[in-house]
């Protein structure tokens, strides 16, 4: 499959690019070889300092490549303009943080002297989905950089404009040939990229299938592997809970980004004496919401990225309807070109149904009513994913408990769940494995040597 810009608010395709050929590949896969000792070698000053012009840059273009996104995977243009200014922090934090997080680590032994040293691995493959298209990659970028390691990226082939732009602004903010480069491969491929003997890791951020093969692969070959992948997030609503602010938080959580988050809140688990309140306040706020042209300020519901994705997201509402849910709002497509899919309330959601079951990735949420704490905190840990969670009460020594208890990442106790590069993220079970961010994600791709000297 080529890539492809196709505007998801109109359904035209704006541009088609040719996957590379063997040979392309063959030759950035050698340039990167090349350049990956010196980059090693670089003062890790120089190699901050990198980051610290990258996020100059990423600020300098905040319009033209918020527009970028918003052309190629529809999101909200103000939404679009925070992820190029989160990517900006990201390698702000990197370039101020990554000095202490590769310092030596003295540790007293028998020994003269002994030590951990953080040292690069080497190449890494980071394979990334569409729907933070800039955010996902500099979150790999500026730890992956700053600990000496150089970076190859197999982006969404819904995205190919962002990936050049990517390597463009790399590339501009000084980094040397090779250091940092955008593969426009098909996914078929990239089972040789992680075999190649030139590559010594891969990330990939993306759906299970993928996750599995890519793992798989890694496993074959001894490479260290990292995997970030779907999420059904519970959203416990506890009967003390500020319910004015969880609602704001819960349409918050669920519709930015039009649903296509991976810590988005998926399952709305409600205890029974204050679940008619919590969605009918819901579904007000839910119904309010504006569809329209994502490059206008004042639209609130985004079109979906592909019209794919929407049809695969209806089948699953349409069986969990067929199995007892009830819509009360939304449940179908919007009519017209785009990909737009009504913003969605189902209620009864019960075990069996794909609503209870399933990645939702889109702008559907599902009530689960339950008696009581016992019950919510049974049926959020029920789920086969892990990735993050959310429990709302005014008494926030139960929230921690309740935290404390839930099978994910990132436990958020009246707040919702989001990342930060200060705080390591990833997930649990099917959710994946490893972490990206804070400390924690950059040491995923370092070798932790231990140095003993008498
Ligand atoms: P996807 O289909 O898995 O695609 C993600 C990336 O993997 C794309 O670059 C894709 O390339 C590539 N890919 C697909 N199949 C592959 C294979 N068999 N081997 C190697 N690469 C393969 O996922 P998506 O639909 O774009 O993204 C949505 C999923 O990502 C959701 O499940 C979401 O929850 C998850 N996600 C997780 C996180 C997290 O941090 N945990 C963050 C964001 C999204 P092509 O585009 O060429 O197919």
């Amino acid at each position: 499959m080529s890539y492809q810009t196709t505007n998801p608010a109109t359904g035209e395709t704006v541009q088609s690019f040719a996957s590379w050929t063997p040979a392309e590949l063959e030759a950035a896969l050698a340039q990167v070889h090349g350049a990956t000792p010196g980059w090693a070698a670089t003062p890790l000053a120089e190699r901050c300092a990198l980051l610290r012009r990258l996020a100059s840059q990423l600020r300098a273009e905040q319009e033209s490549l918020a527009r970028l996104i918003t052309l190629e995977m529809g999101k909200r243009i103000e939404e679009a303009r925070a992820e190029v200014e989160k990517c900006a922090l990201g390698c702000d934090y990197y370039a101020e943080q990554a000095p202490a997080f590769l310092a030596d680590e003295p540790i007293e032994t028998d020994a003269g002297k002994s030590l951990v040293a953080y040292q690069p691995l080497g190449t890494v493959l980071a394979v990334m989905p569409w729907n933070f298209p800039l955010w996902q990659v500099f979150r790999f970028i500026a730890p992956t950089l700053a600990a000496g390691n150089t970076g190859l990226l197999k982006h969404a082939s819904n995205v190919p404009q962002c990936a050049l732009a990517i390597e463009r602004l790399v590339r501009e903010a000084g980094a040397p040939e090779g250091v940092f480069r955008s593969l426009m491969i098909d996914a078929r491929d990239v089972a040789g990229v992680i075999a190649d003997p030139r590559v010594q890791a891969v990330t990939l951020t993306g759906s299970e299938p993928a996750g599995r093969s890519v793992a798989a692969t890694a496993g074959q070959h001894l490479k260290k592997s990292v995997l970030e992948l779907g999420g059904s997030d519970a959203f416990v609503v506890l009967e003390d809970a500020d319910l004015q602010w969880a609602v704001a938080q819960a349409v918050a959580s669920r519709f930015l980004n039009t649903g296509q988050s991976c810590i988005a809140a998926k399952r709305f688990i409600v205890v029974e004496a204050i679940a008619d309140t919590f969605v009918t306040h819901f579904v007000e706020a839910v119904a309010a919401l504006r569809p329209g042209d994502p490059s206008d300020e004042n639209t609130t519901l985004a079109p979906m990225a592909r019209a794919d994705l929407r049809d695969e997201l209806h089948a699953q509402v349409r069986a969990s309807i067929d199995a007892g849910a009830v819509a009360v709002t939304g449940g179908a497509p919007l009519d017209g070109p785009g990909a737009f899919y009504a913003a969605t309330v189902l209620d009864q959601v019960k075990p069996g149904m794909p609503a209870y079951e399933q990645e939702l990735f889109g702008p559907v949420a599902a009530v689960i009513r339950v008696a009581d704490e016992a019950e919510a905190l049974a049926v959020a840990n029920e789920s086969r994913f892990g990735l993050g969670g959310s429990v709302w009460t005014q008494d926030s020594a139960r929230g921690e408990r309740f935290a404390r208890q839930m099978q994910c990442g990132s436990a958020f106790v009246n707040g919702l769940v989001r990342s930060d590069p200060r705080l390591p993220f990833g997930g649990v079970k099917a959710s994946g494995y490893g972490r990206e961010l804070s400390h924690h994600g950059l040491r995923e791709f370092v070798n932790a040597k231990t140095l003993w000297v008498k």
